[in-house]
């Protein structure tokens, strides 16, 4: 049975990035289909919307949809309502997912690249599994209002037990997968939510014997993640925590152009995508590093295929080029061999 992939390029490098990551899928001939779609700015060119109906149809119809990026300053003056990151938001919505998964990888070859001092750094190989679809951003009562003659702003922080537990269960199913380490990552000493959310992780717990779980509070996770980050393996937290600390540990690495995520549904279903935008400042260059990319889509393979063989040589293969000393722009050092994003492309199909 092939698989279906829904293949959302978007605007800027979008197009450029993603054509490497389907060039690299299609060397492995995998029982693969590709239905492309438009969504961000270039949907709003074609059909006057962020997120038209097709590519809803067309991404509802997929096993998995694997975006480039979306926005660009073309489409920055329309309204709030109408503008290309809204297309992002209304699939994230329309296909339910819950599950952020952001792997801060830094390759021992890139250990310069970091603002942390190497030794503390390379080598780091971790995962940020992050609620996406509760919390304080989507609890309600919220808004702005006057109370005794004075502006209160508020918000409510809230998770149900079943929220925390299918989130949880990624999380300890990521763990099984990688270093059977899980640190869960609340404010419990002060917030209810959080310790509830800490008591259901405990309760997940014997589900999973192979798997140790610690507990941490967000303040220290965020102070350990600089620290010493080598520490942990995979981390689980709710939404605004791992907003936060999921981009802290983005930039261990040092470089946007690596670092691929994953949004998951209940079904593993998911949406792939690199983590950063679509780089209109240098878009149709072809300068712009398809390496997230390309590590999104072995992300695919692992989490909706189960093609954990496939998701591994395309990492292997990364791991060459950068070993060869390819480098694009954005990671390039004196001593390496500059080269654009076909090219990177086609190591990387070299090295498989
Ligand atoms: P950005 O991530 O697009 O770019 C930040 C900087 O990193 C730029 O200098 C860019 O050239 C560089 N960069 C990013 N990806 C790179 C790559 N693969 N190779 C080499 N260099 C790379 O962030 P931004 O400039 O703040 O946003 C640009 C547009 O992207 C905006 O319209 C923003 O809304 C949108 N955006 C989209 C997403 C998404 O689609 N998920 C995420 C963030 C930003």
């Amino acid at each position: 049975m092939k698989k279906r992939v829904c293949v959302l390029p978007g605007d800027g490098i979008g197009p450029e990035i993603v054509a490497e990551a389907v060039k690299v899928l299609d060397a492995l001939a995998l029982p693969l289909e590709y239905e492309y779609a438009l969504l961000g700015g270039a949907a709003i060119d074609a059909t006057g919307e962020p997120y038209p109906e097709a590519t809803r149809e067309a991404a509802r119809r997929a096993d998995a949809v694997l975006l480039g990026a979306v926005g660009g300053p073309k489409w920055d003056e329309l309204p709030r309502a109408q503008r290309p990151e809204r297309g992002l938001l209304g699939i994230r919505k329309d296909l339910g997912l819950f599950a952020n998964l952001r792997p801060a990888v830094l390759f021992p070859e890139l250990a310069s690249a970091s603002t942390l001092k190497p030794e503390v750094v390379s080598g780091l190989d971790i995962v940020i599994v992050r609620e996406l679809t509760g919390d304080i951003y989507f609890g309600e009562p919220r808004g702005i209002e006057v109370r005794d003659g004075e502006r209160v702003g508020f918000n409510t922080m809230i998770y149900r037990e079943s929220e925390i537990r299918r989130i949880g269960r990624v999380a300890f199913e990521t763990a099984r997968r990688r270093g059977k380490k899980l640190c869960s990552v609340d404010k419990m000493n002060v917030l209810e939510t959080t310790q509830l959310w800490r008591d259901v992780m405990n309760e997940l717990a014997p589900e999973y014997p192979d798997v140790t779980l610690t507990h941490m509070l967000v303040d220290n996770a965020a102070m350990q993640l600089v620290r010493a980050p080598k520490q942990f393996d995979v981390i689980v937290t709710g939404n605004m925590f791992g907003d936060i600390l999921s981009d802290e540990a983005a930039m261990l690495t040092g470089s946007i152009g690596m670092l691929p995520s994953a949004s998951l549904d209940e079904q593993g279903k998911g949406l792939y995508e690199p983590c950063h935008g679509s780089a209109p400042d240098i878009a149709g260059q072809g300068v712009a590093n398809p390496l997230a990319t390309i590590l999104s889509a072995a992300m695919m393979l692992r989490h909706s295929f189960g093609w954990e063989d496939a998701a591994a040589r395309i990492e292997r293969a990364v791991r060459t080029v950068l070993a060869q000393g390819l480098r694009t722009r954005d990671i390039f050092e004196p001593g390496t061999r500059l080269v654009g994003t076909a090219e990177m492309g086609d190591a990387v199909v070299a090295a498989l």
